[in-house]
């Protein structure tokens, strides 16, 4: 990824996605909002316990570094299920200036319009933004270890495919800041989930130093999930940062122990 700043808000970007004429994308961090103490200081998440007033002011400037209008913004209330919704002309705006009007109960947004931009928010778990530059579609996932075991990204890749008539080979992908396989330690529980729901569960929950804790490796899930269903590894950015490890420029919900604010990924046709 790279890294920018602009107004000091610290962004970050897939030069796989930059790249592309057709689209625009971020990925945002803690650095350049309004926010205080645990939500210092780009809190994009309402209803995390920050004042919504805050938010609205911290997404009102992230929109504008972006050059984008909040009402483009995208929302959806997210529930770490495996559900996604396709975005019309009338989703746009759902989200952004209040948590309420959010698109329920979804986690991967998809759409061929135009101006709206898809947005996810974070805070440790995965961000992956799609883009399909031949039928001109974008997706934006939420992917934390229960949704990455829905397998959520492979719910927005086959609606890309089958709704939108995407080709896999033709969709560039990239997986965001999360926490990463060097700091994500789970339990004997969601090693149990993963091996009943996963074949390969092997390949990214692996045994911890520490007995009976594991490492689930997000990173390396959410890339067997878009490479099972076409995209080839070359299409894919790899972030490789970790939130924990870098809890200075993103919020992470396990160093801060869940009182934190949410950094946010967003994709646009344009
Ligand atoms: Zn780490």
């Amino acid at each position: 990824m790279e890294k920018l700043q602009i107004e000091g808000v610290e962004l970050y970007k897939f030069s796989n996605l930059e790249s592309q004429p057709g689209v625009r994308h971020f990925v945002s961090s803690r650095r350049g909002g309004f926010s205080k103490g645990a939500f210092s200081e780009l809190n994009t998440g309402f209803h995390v316990g920050d004042d919504n007033q805050v938010v609205l002011q911290n997404r009102q400037k992230l929109t504008r570094v972006l050059n984008a209008k909040l009402s483009q913004f995208t929302f959806a209330n997210q529930t770490h299920s495996r559900n996604t919704v396709i975005a019309y002309a009338s989703h746009m705006g759902r989200g952004a200036a209040d948590g309420q009007t959010a698109i329920p109960d979804t986690d991967a947004l998809v759409t061929h319009h135009s101006g709206i931009y898809l947005c996810v928010q974070m805070a440790d778990c995965v961000p992956v933004l799609l883009y399909d530059p031949v039928k001109r579609v974008t997706a934006a996932i939420h992917a934390g270890w229960r949704g990455t075991l829905r397998r959520v990204t492979e719910s927005a890749v086959r609606t890309m495919i089958n709704t939108c008539n995407s080709t896999p080979s033709n969709i560039l992908a990239g997986i965001g800041p999360s926490n990463g396989p060097c700091c994500y330690q789970v339990g004997e529980d969601v090693k149990s989930l993963a091996a009943q729901n996963h074949e390969m569960y092997q390949a990214f929950v692996k045994p911890a130093p520490t007995p009976g804790k594991y490492i689930f490796d997000q990173w390396t899930a959410n890339l067997l999930q878009l490479q099972q269903n076409g995209i080839p590894r070359e299409n894919i950015e790899l972030a490789g940062i970790c939130t924990q490890c870098h809890s200075n420029h993103f919020f992470s919900s396990r160093n801060d122990g869940g009182n934190t604010g949410r950094f946010a990924a967003g994709i646009m046709l344009f």
